[in-house]
């Protein structure tokens, strides 16, 4: 049984992809390959599965051999074709994000490699700026020591105990990992890393390369220490900064693996001081992980470059980390200070009184600035006329309500409900929609929370639906298109929406408008869906109904659309793309695709003014909404809602609180 597809997995089968992909092979009783380019390997091992260096948009062949081969060619298909619809696994990030909102945070840009680094006449190291922020501390070195291999002959007859202790190292360094993933301790975002270090160490071929050198009777230390180097220069040798990064993991794994077979523990970090500096040569991310990460003041390490675990652990943490320093780290080594600039990529050792001056006023900014915003949680910035802008979230799941709290979001503007149908395998059901909307509606019973419908296409599509081929996935059936055509699935979701309508202030927006009748076949959509819930005898409210304005269509039929609805929403990131005729996700159209752009602020102002002439509200949240330089202009346009991420919240409050005072 074998079927051929082109891979839609953003940025290919990579790190955590791959390792979902894996664990669903494993899943199989058949024996399964993945082929490229006239080479297959094992679908089974991540490690191979990464040196076939599968990319988005490739063409693969999936083979399967045994009892359950169809099922098996089937949902391996399936994932390459769409990862969202994937097993939900514990432990496991999600899938590689779709929208760069959802991404980890950037890395500053830097040149991944640099020439050799020095320390410069300053005393100042450069490496590859892989965490923003900067810290000024004392250094705790971690060097632990290298383990090297004896090269021991094994007599034959010991060579069946040697596997033996072998496996029970790699098991027990798994149930390591394991406890260490079920900890509460760890973070969500973290768990995945660990997750995918986890699965190194089970890895069929580091697993069968080590075995092949123990029967030919080397020593399991030197074995797993051979065969883990042997790969690790095959990732290298692929010349990629990422594939680098994972050769790095490989070794962390194995020399973890060494650890346990020699009975050693790795040294602790958690004696570090408050705002010390970590210094290591290298650092395992899940020794990372479970570090007292709150405490430390900056990473820096003489391997890894931004896209290494170790440096996805930083910006996460908002932790200034400069790596790749190669073996000028060693100066660090009997360092007593450090100061760190994690945007420039610089380490300074020991610095002079000029240097510590310098960041001393630097970090001190900053945590001045952080600080500041938090008087801004609770303001409630208003108009000259009193009239309310309301400074709201975007969210795309129920985990991130704490954090809109806690930012002082003053509701909700946009929550994406994709992802309650791209995160399972079915459909999600209309008790579990109405729960979780119902859920949302309770957290911020002050203000509006607006739930868009399902804005799902061709270019994401989800289980459960099947999408046609599109030449132009973005003009072609997604959105409200789609809901429209498929009622058994929009009239769940509406159905979800009115029942959750009694738990408080809760609209409805619909994604995609662009005609006038896409309105009014949803009016009656809902209006069935009550009348449904009525005779059930099921409880359920009514909620206003809004429309993102994202077309060009939108905005030109905005006057007439603005007597249908009760309020419009911008969303500046699919305006600005369709405004300007350039593809959101395509970067050599990037420098079109600016929202400040005198055309979309026009497509804007032209909303704006349909929207306050009938007496409706307009809002914005699209990316666009958070801002600086475009602020003012929208509020001068009558926008009453700027909805964004939490992490805008405080300093747009603060923005606005001074515009007003300003004209005041
Ligand atoms: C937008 O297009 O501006 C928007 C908010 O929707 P999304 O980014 O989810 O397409
Ligand atoms: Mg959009």
């Amino acid at each position: 049984m074998e079927r051929s597809t082109i891979v839609r997995v953003h940025d290919g089968l990579h790190a955590r992809p791959a390792t979902r992909f894996v664990r669903l092979a494993k899943g199989f009783e058949s024996e399964v390959e993945i082929a490229k380019g006239g080479k297959s390997v094992s679908a089974k091992s991540s490690v191979k599965l990464m040196l076939l260096g599968v990319k988005e948009n490739d063409e693969v062949t999936i083979r399967a051999e045994g009892a359950d081969a169809i099922e098996a060619v089937e949902a391996l298909i399936a994932y390459l074709e769409d990862p969202k619809s994937g097993l939900e696994e514990e432990g496991a990030a999600p899938a590689a994000p779709a929208k760069a909102e959802d991404a980890p945070p950037a890395a500053p840009q830097q040149p991944e490699k640099i020439a050799a680094p020095l320390v410069d006449a300053e005393g100042a190291m450069r490496g590859v700026a892989a965490s923003a922020g900067v810290g000024l501390g004392p250094v705790f070195a971690h060097f632990p020591p290298q383990i090297v291999p004896q090269n021991r002959t094994v007599a034959k007859e010991e060579i069946g105990a040697e596997k033996a202790r072998f496996e029970d190292a790699v098991k027990r360094l798994q149930a390591k990992l394991d406890r260490s993933l079920a900890s509460d301790e760890m973070q969500a975002s973290d768990r995945g890393i660990v997750a995918a270090l986890r699965d190194i160490a089970a890895d069929d071929t580091l697993h069968e390369e080590t075995v092949k050198d123990i029967d030919a009777g080397l020593d399991a230390v030197s074995a797993i220490i051979a065969a883990s180097s042997k790969l690790a220069d095959e990732f290298r040798n692929l010349d990629d900064a990422y594939m680098s990064a994972r050769a790095e993991d490989l070794e962390a794994v194995a020399r973890q693996i060494c650890l346990t077979l020699l009975g050693h523990e790795e040294a602790k970090l958690d004696d570090i001081a408050d705002g010390a500096i970590l210094v290591a040569e290298d650092i395992g991310a899940w020794d990372l992980a479970r570090a007292p990460l709150k405490r430390l003041g900056g990473v820096v390490c003489g391997h890894g470059g931004a896209t290494s675990h170790v440096a996805i652990i930083a910006r996460t943490h908002g932790i200034p980390a400069v790596l790749g320093l190669g073996e000028a780290v060693h100066e660090l080594r009997e360092a007593s200070e450090a100061a760190i600039d994690g945007n420039a990529g610089v380490v300074y050792v020991d610095p002079d009184a000029k240097t510590r001056e310098r960041f001393a006023e630097m970090i001190g900014a900053a945590d001045r600035e952080r600080e500041a915003l938090k008087a801004y949680r609770d303001v409630v910035p208003r108009r000259a006329d009193g009239t309310v802008i309301h400074v709201a979230a975007n969210l795309g799941s129920l985990d991130e309500i704490e954090a809109a709290q806690e930012a002082g979001a003053m509701g909700v503007g946009l929550f994406r409900t994709e992802l309650l149908f791209m995160r399972h395998m079915h459909l999600p059901s209309e008790d579990m929609q109405a729960e979780t909307y119902a859920t949302l509606a309770k957290a911020f019973p002050d203000h509006p929370v607006i739930v868009r419908t399902l804005d799902i296409g061709g270019d994401k599509p989800i289980s459960g639906v099947e999408f046609p081929e599109e030449e132009n996935p973005f003009l072609g059936w997604r959105g409200i298109r789609m809901c429209l055509d498929r009622p058994d699935i929009f009239k769940v979701q509406l159905r979800a929406l009115l029942r959750a309508a009694v738990h408080g202030n809760l609209r409805v927006m619909l994604p995609m408008v662009s005609d006038i009748e896409e309105v009014r076949r949803t009016r009656a959509l809902i209006d069935e869906c009550a009348a449904e819930l009525k005779s059930e005898g099921a409880e359920h409210g009514r909620f206003q109904l809004g429309i993102m304005i994202e077309t060009p269509a939108a905005v030109f039929g905005a006057a007439a659309l603005a007597k249908e609805v009760a309020f419009f929403s911008v969303g500046t990131n699919d305006l600005t793309q369709y405004v300007m005729a350039a593809d959101r996700l395509n970067p050599a159209v990037a420098n079109l695709n600016d929202a400040a752009h005198p055309a979309v602020m026009a497509a804007v102002e032209q909303a704006a003014r349909a929207a306050v002439e009938a007496g409706i509200e307009i809002g914005m949240c699209g990316e666009a909404a958070a801002r600086s330089d475009l602020i003012p202009e929208f509020v001068r346009m009558g926008l009453t809602e700027l909805s964004m991420s939490p992490v805008s919240v405080q300093a747009t409050k603060k923005q606005l609180m001074e515009l007003f005072d300003k004209k005041g």
